[in-house]
């Protein structure tokens, strides 16, 4: 019997299983990059007086272009990135992978390809699939730079409507210097293509780092997507959003679901935005910690990826399934993803970090 007997499911979902990690209930969680510090009781309760103002209007439809939001975010992207915006250049929906798959809905499907470039975040092939479009991938190099030649051969060879390309990258952590996402920009303009540069970590990269945001006023085919599910420290909020053209946000606006941003949704984000000088206080604190797991990991004679995000690849293991579990044994849960032999460990409190470099010494002692 299988799973869907009876069910005229489409041949192409039946061998998926859903996507995610392991969701357990352990006492150190260092698998899904999220921020492990949670709103202060200030911000909690500004939160919840916002809610329960939009609680008061729960009976009608939230409104559906949410311009409010989309000028507060507006507004804190250009703070970040040097850029400036308008609420109209600017999209959002639940998480940046609800945006990024309204980018698929709008410029991908049948006949059509979305290009990106492996090893990479592994939902782009998900928004691939559940559009109808091809999925093709270049590869990065062996530090999991991107060869800017290749990239753009890539391109030209496969003729993509979408190229995905995540900077800082998950899992590797690698950022894109801007001067190759730009060459990408012209390229995927040249043949009519759009350019999403997923920044779901770009709050956590190293100074001296442009955002992509940077080049949007030449290029009305680039989206740079956004989460505040990292850096933010809200990812049960689900609030991920975008910047681009006026013209490409338009045609997202097509894909959309009738009110598909909760009133709730809004006022959660909207508060959150007020309170982002704490919600992202941590992030340099985030980032000293990141470059010293980097450093310990390779002062134990292990492979570590430079990174700009808020989590470290780290390896090789022979059996990488063994350090995983023996880690989740000591209640330690990070993540086995990436290339054979990788591990990625999120960073987290400096008491969730020692726990971690407890445990993988313990493990490291042990045959494995
Ligand atoms: N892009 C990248 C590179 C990610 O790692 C993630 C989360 N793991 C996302 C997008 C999606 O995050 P969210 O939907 O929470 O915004």
């Amino acid at each position: 019997m299988g799973r869907f007997d009876g069910l005229p499911i489409r041949e192409e979902l039946k061998s998926f299983e859903p996507y995610g990690a392991p969701q357990l209930d352990v006492p150190i969680l260092l698998n899904v990059n999220e921020n492990p510090y949670p709103p202060s009781e200030e911000t909690v309760a500004d939160i919840a007086a916002s809610v329960a103002e939009a609680a008061r209007g729960l009976n009608r439809y939230p409104d559906r272009e949410f311009l409010h939001l989309r000028a507060d975010l507006a507004a804190y992207l250009g703070r970040e990135s040097g850029g400036r915006l308008i609420a109209e250049q600017v999209w959002a929906a639940n998480g940046s992978n609800e945006v990024m798959l309204h980018i698929l809905q709008a410029f991908g499907g049948p006949g059509r390809t979305a290009l990106s470039f492996a090893p990479t975040y592994s939902m782009y092939p998900e928004y691939a699939r559940d559009t109808n479009t091809a999925w093709v991938t270049g590869r990065r190099a062996e530090d999991f730079t991107l060869d800017q030649s290749k990239a753009l051969a890539a391109i030209s060879r496969h003729r993509p409507s979408v190229v995905l390309l995540a900077s800082p990258n998950n899992p590797t952590g690698t950022a894109l210097p801007i001067q190759v996402v730009e060459a990408l920009a012209a390229r995927t303009a040249a043949i009519g293509a759009v350019l999403v540069v997923d920044e779901a970590y770009a709050e956590f990269r190293r100074t001296g780092t442009p955002s992509a945001v940077t080049l949007l006023p030449s290029y009305p085919n680039l989206a740079v997507a956004r989460t505040m599910s990292k850096a933010f420290a809200l990812a049960g909020g689900r609030l991920g959003y975008l910047a681009a053209s006026k013209q490409l946000v338009d045609a997202l606006r097509i894909v959309r679901l009738p009110y598909h941003l909760s009133a709730v949704t809004q006022a959660v984000a909207r508060a959150a935005l007020r309170h982002s000088d704490e919600l992202l206080g941590r992030v340099e604190q985030l980032r000293v910690e990141r470059d010293e797991t980097v450093d310990w990991l390779r002062s134990l004679g292990l492979r570590a990826v430079d990174s700009d995000a808020n989590f470290v690849l780290f390896g090789t293991f022979a059996d990488r399934h063994a350090v995983w579990q023996s880690l989740l044994d000591d209640g330690v849960l990070i993540r086995e993803t990436g290339p054979d032999g990788w591990l990625r460990v999120s960073i987290g409190t400096g008491a969730e970090m020692a726990a971690f470099r407890a445990s993988l010494e313990r493990v490291l002692k042990t045959d494995i």
